[in-house]
């Protein structure tokens, strides 16, 4: 007979990491169980991020996206205290390059006030004078935003689970999964679990477990590459902050931003692309599952269609590096072709509706027994500890 855990959780990513470290720190006596199905944590979104633990400027006020970041910008910052996992809060810059960039930084400015975050307004000057090879009108610093690796949070979290008396199994992949009334049961390539409760933090394959639990998804997972290049070790000090441009409102996700991360290289990216394999990190990587599913589905078709004109420029920029340095070079302008170096990319899952719409804010879908994570993009590393908490505080532990 298999043996009954209190909470089984899928993913070794930062969400199911956290959740669990959290569910074991809260309920001491409780059987926690992870299952990761790659051989370490933190293979995929968590360990191909930026690394940036963002502050929350462009979240819609009262939004998941804005409250959790802001509360996991600290939270984070006091893990890597308590724990000694190096962090640095380096502030970030957001410049305006041109008129139509400077007003919307007028609106950024609002929105900075209404999410409550301390900021300076810089001008060409001052921001002159705080990055010398830096070219803008004008810039926002958010004080508060840092780096970090998310890999070293997870890999620390999920310690934390083992010495506090939980599991964690990796290379162990979930192949099926049935609620009843009293208990979920989780099929594994290398085994059968119960749980009495089941959270689902599984990024790319989201939408795939939530099948397997018997509902249909109303969105779909579409996976979009995030293309890096490294600069070369001669640009390690090349900035003194992060820097971003300033978004189109509408698409706040895109602009390539020049990151100091904290083995102090820096990175430039990542742009926007859709990826052929889900989780399929080379440009050449290709699922025809993963296609095919891509191409019948209309929410797809409708995003692109909606979006034709940032769709197809990012496309042009992956395919031209040239392009590509162009979006950097607008400020930083002393960055050559010779200096793209190549950079492992990472791939966001990205839910999509029927109806061809992003889902902006985080999203949770809950049955009887399970909770699954479903949208869960940038911010989400840096909310990983309040989203922990949540994902806890909706579980109905009276069905324990
Ligand atoms: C290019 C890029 C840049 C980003 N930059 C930032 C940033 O700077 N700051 C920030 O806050 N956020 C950033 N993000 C977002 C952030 O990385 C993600 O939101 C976060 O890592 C999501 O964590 P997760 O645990 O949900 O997913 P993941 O890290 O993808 O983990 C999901 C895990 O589930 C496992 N899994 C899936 N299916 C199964 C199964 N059937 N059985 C067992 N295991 C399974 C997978 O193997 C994986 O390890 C970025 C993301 C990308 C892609």
């Amino acid at each position: 007979m298999s043996e009954l855990f209190d909470y089984i959780v899928i993913g070794g990513g930062i969400l199911g990491a956290s959740t669990a470290m959290q569910l074991q720190q809260r309920y001491p006596s409780a059987k926690v169980l992870v299952l990761e199905k790659e051989a370490s944590p933190a293979a995929h979104q968590t360990g191909h991020n930026s690394g940036v633990i963002h502050a929350g400027v462009y979240y819609k006020p009262g939004s998941l996206k804005a409250k959790f970041c802001k509360l996991g910008n600290a939270a984070t910052k006091a893990f890597c205290e308590a724990e000694g996992i190096p962090y640095d809060q380096c502030g970030k810059l957001l410049v305006a390059t041109n008129p139509v960039e400077l007003e919307r930084m007028q609106a950024l400015i609002g929105r900075c006030a209404e999410n409550d975050l301390p900021i300076e307004v810089l001008d060409q000057q001052a921001l002159c004078e705080r990055e010398p090879n830096i070219e803008g009108l004008g810039a926002i610093f958010v004080p508060s935003t840092g780096i970090v690796s998310y890999t070293q949070i997870t890999e620390k979290m999920l310690q934390k689970v083992v010495n506090l008396g939980g599991e964690v199994r990796l290379s162990t992949e979930v192949t099926g999964v049935k609620e009843s009334p009293e208990e979920v049961t989780v099929t594994t390539h290398s085994g059968v679990f119960k749980g009495r409760h089941l959270i689902v933090c599984a990024g790319l394959m989201a939408d795939r477990v939530v099948r397997m639990l018997g509902v249909e998804p109303k969105f779909k997972i579409i996976p979009f590459r995030g293309e890096y290049f490294l600069l070369p070790s001669k640009h390690n000090q090349i900035v003194n902050h992060l820097i971003y441009p300033i978004p189109d409102p509408d698409l706040p996700f895109l602009g390539v931003h020049l990151t100091r991360m904290v083995d102090g290289t820096v990175t430039v990216g990542p742009n926007a692309v859709l990826a052929f394999k889900r989780e399929g990190y080379r440009k050449t990587d290709i699922s025809l599952k993963d296609c095919w599913e891509m191409l019948t589905y209309p929410g797809l078709r409708k995003v692109v269609w909606k979006n034709l004109k940032p769709s197809l420029a990012e496309m042009k920029n992956s395919l031209s590096k040239r392009g590509y340095l162009g979006l950097v070079q607008k400020y930083c302008p002393i960055i050559t072709l010779d200096d793209l170096k190549p950079y492992p990319a990472g791939i966001r899952a990205q839910a999509i509706t029927p109806d061809g719409d992003l889902v902006d804010d985080f999203l949770f879908v809950k049955t009887q027994r399970a909770l699954v994570v479903c949208n869960a993009p940038s911010p989400a590393a840096t909310s990983a500890i309040p989203i922990g908490e949540h994902i806890i505080d909706q579980l109905d532990v009276s069905s324990t």
